[in-house]
């Protein structure tokens, strides 16, 4: 996607080339908590910030949830059956997991172990309770919420981005005015409407620019 440059280039810049020159740019380990309605934009906002910080680590979940047209498997999730999924939980492999719209999604452990000894920043893209779990386990998380700027506007997004079934759209909704009434528990709120905006807010809140 392209991203147009944003408000203070010149600060931006430093920054960026700052965090690409070095192997592990920032010298303590940092976990980031994403979380906001599906549909919201947290995948988009995600990339176009990878982007422009190519060491932010993200998190890749497992899920019992089909692989949608284009996703890969150890890419976007771990695409998993439900006994699969149910051992990980059993064998305490899962930092977090919930249920969302009929599906289970979960963190592995290890991985964010493993990121956060080496001393980089992990984004977790989760939902709202498994948000609410990490909140007790890693209290000193980031805490970032994604607003739409309506919720008609959301379920617009939705059913543009054209790969959620009728069923899922229906689910997905319910829950996310539920998810939205939640956002106040969150340290950041940032509302996706324009979205280089919205990137900028994110800057503002993982880098105080
Ligand atoms: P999420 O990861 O939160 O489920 P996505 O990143 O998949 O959401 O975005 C859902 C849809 O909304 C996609 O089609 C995406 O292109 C679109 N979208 C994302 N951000 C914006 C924005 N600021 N304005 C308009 N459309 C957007
Ligand atoms: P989707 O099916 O649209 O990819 O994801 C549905 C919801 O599950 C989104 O709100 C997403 O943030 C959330 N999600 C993705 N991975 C995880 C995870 O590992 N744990 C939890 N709790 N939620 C997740």
């Amino acid at each position: 996607m392209a991203v147009s440059t944003p408000a203070s280039p010149n600060l931006h810049q430093h920054l960026r080339d700052s965090l690409d020159g070095l192997p592990t740019p920032p010298r303590t380990g940092r976990l980031i908590v994403f979380t906001g309605p599906s549909g919201v934009g947290k995948g988009t906002l995600l990339k176009a910030l990878r982007d422009r910080y190519p060491n932010l680590g993200l998190s890749i979940s497992a899920t019992t949830r089909q692989p949608r047209p284009g996703e890969v498997d150890g890419k976007d999730y771990y695409f998993l059956s439900r006994e699969q999924f149910q051992a990980m939980v059993d064998n305490g492999e899962l930092l977090e997991w919930a249920e969302f719209a009929g599906n289970c999604y979960g963190t592995p452990k290890a991985a964010v172990q493993r990121h956060l000894e080496a001393g980089e920043w992990l984004i977790l893209e989760i939902e709202l309770e498994g948000a609410r779990q990490v909140r007790h386990t890693f209290p000193q998380a980031l805490q970032l919420f994604v607003l739409p700027p309506s919720l008609d506007e959301l379920e617009q997004r939705i059913r543009l981005r054209g790969k959620d079934s009728e069923d899922a759209i229906v689910r997905r909704m319910a829950r996310a005015q539920v998810e939205i009434d939640a956002a106040p528990e969150f340290d950041v709120q940032i509302v996706n409407d324009d979205l280089e905006t919205a990137l900028q807010q994110l800057e503002i809140a993982l880098f105080n620019l």
